[in-house]
């Protein structure tokens, strides 16, 4: 829409200071690249693209190994003490000793740097993302990725649409608070962790300030119109008919106390372990580069 022309500028600034291939296309260059897509203008990204997530990661655990390497998983850390030399972690059945460790905990980050005695300035709080799929008759709505302007606002994207590796079409995802961290069905329920959630103020103040967006994200999880009118703004042509649904990720959002989501990557230190207490999307495009940013920071404390 008109208004969201200057928010559509800015991100064209952001993306060529960023060496990112993008260029301005009307609204007659978008219909020729995305038939069906609606918009006055928008920001055509070429090179842009997706992977699958799971592949790399196995691809990554392979190199890994060959180079003598051990993985471990299944092994939730439950007590973690910090010494002047070492850290020592146990899980319900080992127990392991390190010189150092990072902590990566996704969703419960903040608690496992609780464990080494740090007292983190956020808390994570749960979103749930929910998607639709495109039937396979409506699958020809999208050529490949569309996206709407993002609201600066949030450090959410907004509804989108996304051709899969795989094939497929994925619409979503919307916001919504997941009453557990692994909250990944509407009916999951951790009465413990909902009570943490609901006992930080930090949520409290983020609720007041966005309390009209967040009902309207609620608004989309349990109608599938409302969904579907949001997905509209972008495809006019999509139906409740060409929508199945689809599957849903948790976003590990760090808050502050003060209620303001984190938007950038945030990374805090105890006396041997680096903590990754933010790391939203697109953390996994960027993952290699963090990892480089957690290794430069783990080698200057070596040397301190
Ligand atoms: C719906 C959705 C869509 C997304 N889309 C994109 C995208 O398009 N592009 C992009 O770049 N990013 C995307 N992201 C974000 C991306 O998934 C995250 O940024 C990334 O996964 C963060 O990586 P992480 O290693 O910090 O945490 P995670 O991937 O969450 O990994 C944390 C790990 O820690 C483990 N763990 C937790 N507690 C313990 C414990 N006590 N002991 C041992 N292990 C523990 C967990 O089991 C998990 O394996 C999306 C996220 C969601 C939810």
């Amino acid at each position: 829409e008109e208004r969201e022309l200057p928010a559509l500028e800015e991100i064209e600034r952001r993306g060529k200071a960023n060496q990112v291939a993008c260029r301005r296309i009307d609204a007659q260059t978008l219909k020729e690249l995305e038939p069906h897509a609606r918009g006055v203008a928008a920001l055509h990204v070429p090179e842009a693209g997706i992977i699958d997530f799971r592949q790399v990661a196995k691809k990554l655990a392979e190199l890994l190994q060959a180079q003598g390497h051990s993985i471990m998983t299944e092994g939730r850390v439950v007590r973690l003490t910090e010494h002047v030399d070492k850290v020592e972690l146990a899980t319900r059945h080992d127990h392991w000793q390190a010189r150092w460790a990072i902590n990566c905990g996704g969703l419960y980050c903040d608690r496992i740097a609780r464990m080494a005695g740090l007292r983190p300035a956020v808390q994570i709080i749960p979103f749930r993302g929910e998607y639709y799929e495109l039937t396979r008759e409506a699958q020809q709505l999208c050529r490949n990725l569309i996206y709407p302007v993002p609201d600066p606002r949030f450090p959410f994207l907004g509804v989108h649409f996304t051709r899969m590796v795989h094939g497929g079409v994925e619409c979503g995802p919307n916001a919504v608070l997941a009453w557990a961290r692994e909250g990944y069905r509407k009916t999951q329920v951790n009465l413990r962790e909902l009570a943490q959630t609901l006992a930080y103020p930090g949520f409290w103040r983020l609720s007041l300030r966005y309390w009209r967006t967040g009902l309207g994200e609620y608004v989309r999880s349990f109608s599938k119109r409302a969904f579907v009118r949001a997905l509209r703004k972008l495809v006019p042509d999509v139906t409740r008919q060409g929508l199945r649904r689809g599957r849903a990720g948790v976003r590990a959002q760090a808050v502050t106390r003060d209620g303001a989501l984190a938007d950038d990557f945030l990374l805090d230190e105890s006396q041997r372990m680096i903590h990754v207490l933010n790391a939203p999307s697109p953390a996994a495009t960027s993952a290699l580069n963090i990892g480089r940013l957690i290794v430069d920071r783990l080698a200057e404390k070596r040397h301190l």
